[in-house]
């Protein structure tokens, strides 16, 4: 069985030929794949029965299998994909009244960087995914919208994982997010905790894709105490890092801030954060934490959030409260797939990990 969605365009040309199809069939199938988001060989009409039984024989459409989907109130969308070894990942379609359609999507199966308020930080690092099975996750969604005459208009790589210790695959589905699904790379974005090499090295790519930083505190103590990561890369270097970027790619960095109550909500962190970024091309997201079970911390209230947005605006930083969303559906990155685990450990009547 070969996955189509492991090919690029020239080795499903390939493979076609290989099966003595003429060459516009692999093109049409491309377009079943990328254009139409086709989820089953049925669909693709006009191709020839022969073909389409011996793709079904042969091929597969990617590999998730659907093990839990939740929607919300809000329209959120929350998905647990089984991969084919067994892991669980998550995916998020967050529709937005003014027409966006955003798919959040993950980049490794858990992750390694222990984010003490993350629930897949709380859960630790199973294995990296593939460009293929990241690209899916997009495509999956991508195919529902069109479908419905809408369409997936912006990607965000801030599911399960760290994008940036999982560099190669993440470039490789980047690049095939915007050029095989035409997410355009403006609307694509990467998120990371601050691995300083990566942030380099991304620099360099050539993408017009946006960068998000993880930040969430602004001395080397606070932000070590909720990332072990700023230990290695701490925040002199960090920042030197998204300064270096800006001048390289003229491009705006994005600052994710999620606020806790008591903990980095204050006015007094807000100035210490307003002088770190002072001066640097860049917008803070602000998001009130969502909770988890192995984090004893709580979502800030308005007027914090409000208090904070006016401190950072006296140092001239950009500032946007993000509303939550699909709290109702544990749609708190890493949770629903607790969730699941959870169910599925109470089902087996055991009690040990068997998926991460
Ligand atoms: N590893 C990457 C991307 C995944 S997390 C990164 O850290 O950037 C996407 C964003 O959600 C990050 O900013 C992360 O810090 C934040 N996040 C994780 N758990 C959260 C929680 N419980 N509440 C609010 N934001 C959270």
């Amino acid at each position: 069985m070969i996955d189509l969605y492991t090919l690029d365009r020239p080795g499903l040309d390939a493979l076609l030929a290989g099966w003595g199809q003429r060459r516009f069939r692999a093109k049409q199938l491309w377009s079943w794949m990328y254009d139409k988001g086709a989820a089953d060989f049925d669909e693709m009409t006009d191709l020839p029965a022969g073909l389409r039984e011996r793709l079904a024989r042969e091929a597969t459409l990617g590999s998730l299998q659907l093990a839990e989907e939740q929607h919300s109130a809000d329209g959120t969308i929350k998905r647990v994909w089984r991969l084919p070894d067994g892991q669980l990942i998550e995916s998020v379609l967050m529709p937005y009244r003014d027409g966006r359609r955003t798919a959040c999507i993950s980049s490794q199966a858990g992750c390694a960087m222990a984010c003490a308020f993350c629930a897949t930080g709380q859960m630790g690092f199973a294995r990296q995914l593939s460009a293929a099975e990241i690209v899916e996750q997009a495509l999956r969604f991508s195919g529902e919208l069109q479908a419905r005459g809408e369409r997936l208009s912006n990607v965000v790589l801030m599911g399960m994982g760290e994008p940036f210790h999982n560099y190669d695959a993440v470039i490789e589905a980047v690049r095939r997010l915007n050029t095989d699904l035409g997410i355009g790379a403006r609307h694509i974005t990467v998120s990371t905790v601050g691995l300083v090499p990566q942030i380099r090295r991304f620099a360099e790519e050539g993408l017009q894709v946006t960068l998000a930083i993880s930040l969430h505190a602004a001395t080397d103590d606070a932000r070590s105490a909720l990332m072990p990561i700023n230990r290695r890369w701490p925040l002199d270097e960090l920042i030197a890092a998204c300064r270096d970027y800006v001048d390289r790619t003229h491009r705006r960095v994005t600052f994710e801030w999620a606020l806790i109550q008591g903990v980095n909500d204050d006015v007094a962190t807000a100035e210490r954060l307003g002088r770190l970024l002072q001066g640097l091309h860049c917008h803070v997201n602000l998001i009130p934490l969502n909770p988890t079970a192995g984090y004893d911390g709580g979502p800030s209230g308005e007027p914090a959030v409000a208090g904070f947005i006016e401190a950072l605006g006296r140092f001239g930083v950009p500032a946007t409260a993000r509303v939550r969303r699909g709290i109702d559906i544990d749609a708190g990155c890493g949770q629903l797939k607790a969730k699941v685990l959870r169910r599925e450990r109470a089902q087996s009547g055991d009690g040990s990990a068997s998926y991460s």
